[in-house]
């Protein structure tokens, strides 16, 4: 089955369609970059995939299973496979990093296990790890809210590495952060895709990072699909 499938999808904010007819299916593997101009429908692509928008008309199945027909346990599962990194990072400024990236392993986990780990210091490791491969080790017990914008995309990037979620959901990932980290942040984003038979979507603005990192990618201009090619195919003119 197919990771994620948006079958006919429409998405309507009071007069304004942010998407429109929209026929996607990204197969376990695959690294798919969404690029085109601000306003396309790209952030609702994304909340679309995580269940935080519902479509107006069509559908949208995860993992085969449709969106916004899960509830209780079986929506925590499903919900504990999709690792996002939002726009707007979505972290918690006044908490230290090192709880801010826990958060990601207690969303693996039923709420009851989840408030246990707290107390216990498991956990600290698997933290430490993540923060690691962003290159945050040191800022581990700074406050979040102390670190500056690049360092708190790479915060929210180790926060998803200890979630291991299967299906990765980006938004502009790499939009604060220097050549050197962005190729590396990618790199640990598209991890699952890669080993674990999940996949990644990631929204784009850098032509250029999203035909290093990705298999494929998907132009939206005005809510609707107006290419999806393989990153093969395409050159830094297209
Ligand atoms: P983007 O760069 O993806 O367009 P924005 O910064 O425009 O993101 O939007 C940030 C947030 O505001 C998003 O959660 C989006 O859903 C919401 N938003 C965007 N446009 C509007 C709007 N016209 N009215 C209300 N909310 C909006
Ligand atoms: P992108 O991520 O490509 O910039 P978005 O998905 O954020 O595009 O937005 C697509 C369109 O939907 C835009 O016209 C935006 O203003 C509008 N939009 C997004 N979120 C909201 C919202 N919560 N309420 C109203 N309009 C929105």
């Amino acid at each position: 089955t197919a990771v994620l499938r948006l079958d006919g999808v429409e998405v309507r904010y009071g007069s304004t369609t942010a998407l429109a007819g929209v026929d996607l299916t990204v197969d376990a593997g695959e690294r798919v970059a969404v690029v085109g101009p601000s306003g396309a429908g790209k952030s609702t692509l994304l909340a679309l995939a995580n269940g935080s928008v519902t479509p107006t008309a069509g559908s949208v199945q995860v993992f085969g299973v449709p969106a916004g027909q899960l509830h209780g346990r079986a929506l925590r599962r499903l919900r504990a496979r999709v690792g996002t990194v939002h726009q707007h990072l979505e972290l918690v400024d006044q908490l230290r990093v090192v709880h801010n990236v826990n958060a990601g392993r207690l969303s693996r986990w039923p709420a009851w296990r989840a408030a246990w780990s707290l107390a216990r210091p498991q956990g600290l490791p698997e933290v430490l790890e993540a923060l690691t491969r962003v290159g945050l080790a040191d800022r581990v017990f700074d406050r979040t809210d102390q670190l500056s914008g690049g360092q708190q995309q790479r915060v929210a990037v180790a926060r998803l590495l200890v979630q291991r979620p299967d299906l990765v959901l980006a938004d502009e990932p790499a939009s604060a952060l220097d050549p050197l980290l962005a190729d590396r942040v990618l790199g640990l984003l598209a991890e699952p895709a890669a080993d674990r038979g999940g996949a990644l979507v990631a929204s784009l603005h850098d032509p250029a990072l999203a035909l290093r990192h990705c298999t494929r990618v998907v132009g939206l201009v005005e809510g609707r699909v107006e290419l999806d090619a393989p990153a093969g195919r395409l050159t830094l003119g297209d």
